[in-house]
């Protein structure tokens, strides 16, 4: 696979074009192209599927077995997992970059990224619809734009047939708490409550959800979760990056989000219902 260090710098002439940068996003030192300089890179490999990860969840297994101990006992509601890199060091300030100085022109960019990784990867691009995840009310009005929809628009350009990208059909209600600035344990107790607005839309769909860096997974399997009982056939995540912690908050993200929904198996547990959703 084509080093993603070198993508950075090789977006092609067209995304070069729809960029005017003059500086470094993460840094601010001057720049003669691209978004970022060399030394903001993200200087880890990607994270690249392979027979020695799980893969659903993409974690390493010790020992080769059709999942992971923990998406046994925890599903998800993805056919899969992808993420580029683990967050941590360089791949930290980039997202604090995005979050904390938000510029359309560095999500365009940092989506080209994310487009040119997943069109790389061996994998069916079977997806009918790219969803981004959405920013909560609070956020939309600080920030001024959904980042995680501008990174869509990118991975789907990247496609040779661009893939319909919906920001409206997943919403996040009022009673959702903005998780921006949260530290993980206010992220746990934090209230998600995510719906789709035309279920219709995605029934039967191959759905692939976009999020810029997934921290306790709970917005992530919340809107897993939503966009399956909306009667969706498969729904995939892409985001930037994983915490390293998520893992071993897969117990209880599962007991506060996953016990009645569906999983990426397609079945519907007998406790449905019992646990309300988001709380
Ligand atoms: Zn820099
Ligand atoms: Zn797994």
């Amino acid at each position: 696979m084509k080093s993603l260090l070198r993508t950075f710098q090789s977006l092609s002439a067209h995304t070069l074009r729809v960029l005017t940068p003059c500086e470094c996003h993460v840094c601010q030192r001057p720049l003669a192209h691209g978004f970022i300089c060399r030394c903001c890179e993200p200087k880890i490999p990607a994270v690249i599927p392979n027979d020695t990860r799980c893969p659903v969840c993409y974690t390493v297994m010790l020992h080769k077995t059709e999942l992971c101990n923990v998406c046994l006992s925890y599903p998800l509601p993805f056919r899969r997992m992808i993420y580029l890199w683990e967050y941590g060091d360089s791949v930290r300030d980039l997202i604090c970059a995005m979050k904390y100085r938000p510029s359309r022109s560095l999500c365009h960019g940092v989506g080209a990224v994310m487009g040119e990784f997943i069109s790389e990867l061996s994998i069916n691009p079977d997806w009918n619809l790219i969803i981004p995840i959405p920013a909560s009310r609070k956020t939309l009005t600080k920030r001024g734009f959904n980042q995680c929809a501008l990174l869509a628009n990118s991975v789907s350009s990247s496609f040779p047939v661009p893939i319909e990208v919906s920001n409206e059909l997943l919403i996040q209600s009022l009673t959702s708490d903005p998780r921006a600035g949260m530290d993980q344990k206010r992220r746990l107790r934090s209230r998600v409550s995510l719906k789709v607005t035309k279920p219709e839309l995605v029934l039967g769909a191959n759905v692939l959800l976009i999020e810029d860096v997934i921290t306790t997974g709970i917005t992530a399997v919340s809107a897993g979760n939503a966009i399956l009982n909306a009667g969706a056939c498969s729904v995939d995540i892409l985001a930037l990056a994983r915490a390293p912690s998520w893992q071993r908050l897969r117990a209880r993200v599962y007991k506060r989000c996953l016990l009645g929904q569906r999983t990426a198996t397609n079945k519907v547990s007998s406790r449905e219902g019992q646990i309300p959703f988001g709380r």
